[in-house]
């Protein structure tokens, strides 16, 4: 009986041992941050150092840019409408002006107005959807172009401006998490930011990442299973984000064309890029552009494969995930694009 206790023992921290010296080893640290739960996964050994330098990093870009946290670059700039930002915070500025060209405009990180005007969290049930009046003041303001970005990272926009980075924020922020773990020599890992996911190398068995994308209409866990290595997957959709008022959805998605959030063919936007910062800026504009424009804008574009939902159950994916997306929530219709 004993001996038997003895084996078992041992067989058990042999196991633990092979574990322990295996590439599979994992760390793993989960954050609420950037208004989302983060989580990472971090495969191989000694990436303590790793994790904690990614995570130092990620609450530095939140206090740069989110437009709540008090003396971060932009809520001083929404106070004070002029101010001298730090080097990465004019370079996302830099990078959002050229998301707008592109998307004539979709894009507009002037949107903070409006985006606190519908103030999607509060609850609408007594105060109603805002006042038409007062989106069209605000919609006279918006202009991408008014944000002058000058010498010595001196930063101004127009006095009845508001800036809101938050269609780019999580995805800047996944490119920068994925640079510090691959100077720290970590080749496989899942960097999730509120669903904003970049998939790091491939499983440390060496096979492709299997990334699940929400169904939007929330009745199964997964639409489908997208298999990638190295690669970013961002979904833009109307049901992360929401409230229901006399049985019509208003979701955080504004469109700058009328001042209310998108309301066309679609429920979500899937991009698979390289960058996750352009994948985050797509996801966005091609789900306000719709499926037409929005299929058009991403195949205008080399490199970036995208999945669209639309409300009516069609599933289009584009020519580079053929072989590598599975559907697997029933009632869904899977077209070629
Ligand atoms: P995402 O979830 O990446 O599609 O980004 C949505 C967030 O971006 C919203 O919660 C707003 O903070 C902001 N936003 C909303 N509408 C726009 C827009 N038209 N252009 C840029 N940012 C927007
Ligand atoms: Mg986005």
């Amino acid at each position: 009986m004993k001996k038997r206790k003895f084996l078992l023992l041992v067989l058990t921290l042999g196991l633990f041992l092979v574990g322990c010296a295996s590439e599979d080893k994992l760390e793993s640290r989960k954050e609420f941050l950037m208004d989302t739960i983060v989580e990472l996964d971090l495969y191989g050994s000694g990436n303590k150092k790793a994790m904690d330098q990614v995570y130092d990093e990620l609450f530095d870009i939140e206090k740069k840019l989110s437009k709540t946290i008090s003396k971060s670059d932009i809520f001083i700039l929404n106070r004070d409408k002029k101010a001298r930002v730090q080097d990465e915070t004019y370079y996302i500025l830099e990078k959002s002006k050229d998301y707008s060209r592109r998307s004539k405009g979709i894009f507009e990180p002037t949107i903070g107005g409006l985006v606190s005007l519908w103030d999607i969290k509060a609850d609408h049930s007594n105060r109603g959807l805002p006042d038409p009046k007062e989106i069209e003041r605000l919609l006279a303001n918006l202009d991408y172009e008014k944000i002058e970005l000058g010498a010595d990272n001196m930063v101004e926009i127009a006095s009845e401006q508001s800036l809101d980075l938050g269609a780019v924020v999580k995805g800047y922020a996944a490119d920068r998490a994925r640079d510090i773990l691959l100077e720290n020599q970590v080749k496989s890992a899942i960097i999730d930011l509120g669903g904003n996911i970049y998939a790091l190398g491939s499983k440390p068995s060496g096979e492709a990442w299997r990334i699940g994308i929400k169904d939007p209409a929330e009745k199964e866990d997964f639409l489908g299973i997208l298999s990638v290595k190295d690669k970013s997957v961002v979904t833009s959709g109307d049901y992360e984000r929401y409230f229901e008022y006399e049985s019509k959805r208003y979701h955080h998605i504004i469109d700058p064309r009328t001042g209310y959030p998108a309301d066309n063919d679609l429920r979500s936007v899937t991009i698979v890029s390289d960058s996750s910062m352009d994948g985050d800026a797509y996801s966005t504009i091609a789900f306000i552009l719709g499926l037409e424009e929005g299929l058009e804008f991403v195949q205008s574009m080399e490199d970036i494969e995208a999945i669209f939902v639309t409300k009516d159950a069609k599933v289009y994916i584009t020519q580079g995930l053929r072989d590598k997306f599975e559907l697997k929530a029933q009632g869904y219709k899977l077209m070629d694009s």
